[in-house]
């Protein structure tokens, strides 16, 4: 393991902060294929980097193809500084990732406890000029009783952990039945954000809202589809983590261009922009406020870019 830093870039002057990243949708095309190349396959770019899918599962999967070739322990401390240096390069100050253990375990084989020192460790002295927090993920697709052993395993680590998050096939796994688990989450001080809204509608977030206790919401763009649910999030002050490349590849918004962020912001629902998953969605934060920028003006985007400091779970772990 080298502790070299990856990066030498200064702080930026307008700094910003990505609420919403997953570790595992950050991994470099370039280190994907390396570590394919590794296992001897050869799988085309396609399998690492998202088109336009149109859905969330096969958007998802390729973070699956990815992540199944990180099979050592090392493969996910270097994943981590990497991730952690493209953030730093792209301008970003701070930035909270989320990762899911069970998932690494479920891809790679790893034991869970052991990835999750091993992500803290790459974030612990990373050495960059930037703030790193880390989200621990609870898989929805494997059912109440799996998340309830995850987000046990998760507070085991809790000192090193920002928030947990619910993640996963939102449509096939409605997220009341989460409850007790985040109830765990709950009980033990840490804050919790919930991917709802995005695969599936406004009764999702209803839901998240309702038995989750989410300080903010994974994507929820489709909040828009409730008026009442704007009120409501705008009221309550839940912000909602939006990401719009990410959305309209998973069909969560139609095109960019009818994004739902003008009807969020118009509602006065409090927004931070983020990336989902940079390496799959082929993209990085300094080109969603781009692309924010077209849709709700300079002014708006620069509002949001603050709220997204004030939205931060807590600071933590300074390289
Ligand atoms: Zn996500």
């Amino acid at each position: 393991m080298s502790s070299a830093p990856l990066s030498s870039r200064v702080p930026s002057a307008w700094p910003m902060i990505d609420l919403h990243r997953h570790l595992e949708g950050s991994i470099r095309p370039s280190t994907a294929h390396r570590l394919a190349a590794r296992a001897g396959a050869r799988p085309p770019r396609s399998e690492f980097v998202a088109d336009d899918e149109g859905d969330l599962l096969p958007y998802l999967a390729k973070i699956d193809n990815a992540a199944t070739f990180a099979t050592t322990l090392d493969d996910w401390w270097r994943i981590t500084r990497e991730a952690v240096a493209d953030a730093c390069d792209d301008g970003l100050t701070a930035v909270e990732f989320r990762f899911s253990p069970q998932f690494v375990a479920a891809r790679t084989g790893l034991d869970a406890d052991a990835v999750i020192d091993t992500v803290t460790a790459a974030v612990a002295g990373h050495g960059l000029p930037i703030d790193v927090g880390l989200i621990g993920i609870v898989v929805r697709d494997e059912g109440p009783d799996s998340a309830e052993g995850q987000m046990r395993r998760l507070l085991r680590h809790a000192d090193r952990l920002v928030g947990v998050d619910l993640a996963g096939d939102e449509a096939g796994f409605p997220v009341a039945q989460f409850s007790p688990a985040f109830g765990l989450a709950h009980d033990a001080g840490l804050p919790a954000t919930v991917h709802a809204g995005e695969a599936a509608g406004p009764e999702s977030v209803w839901n998240a809202v309702r038995h989750l206790g989410p300080t903010r919401i994974g994507h929820g763009v489709r909040s828009d589809e409730d008026p009442r649910l704007l009120d409501h999030l705008a009221a309550s002050g839940i912000t909602l983590e939006v990401a719009v490349t990410s959305n309209v590849q998973t069909g969560a918004a139609q095109d960019r261009r009818r994004h739902q962020l003008a009807a969020l912001v118009a509602a006065d629902v409090p927004v931070a922009l983020c990336t989902d998953n940079p390496s799959v969605s082929n993209t990085r934060l300094s080109r969603e406020f781009d692309i924010a920028r077209e849709l709700v003006g300079a002014e708006t985007v620069e509002r949001i870019r603050r709220h997204g400091f004030t939205a931060r779970f807590a600071p933590s772990a300074r390289g």
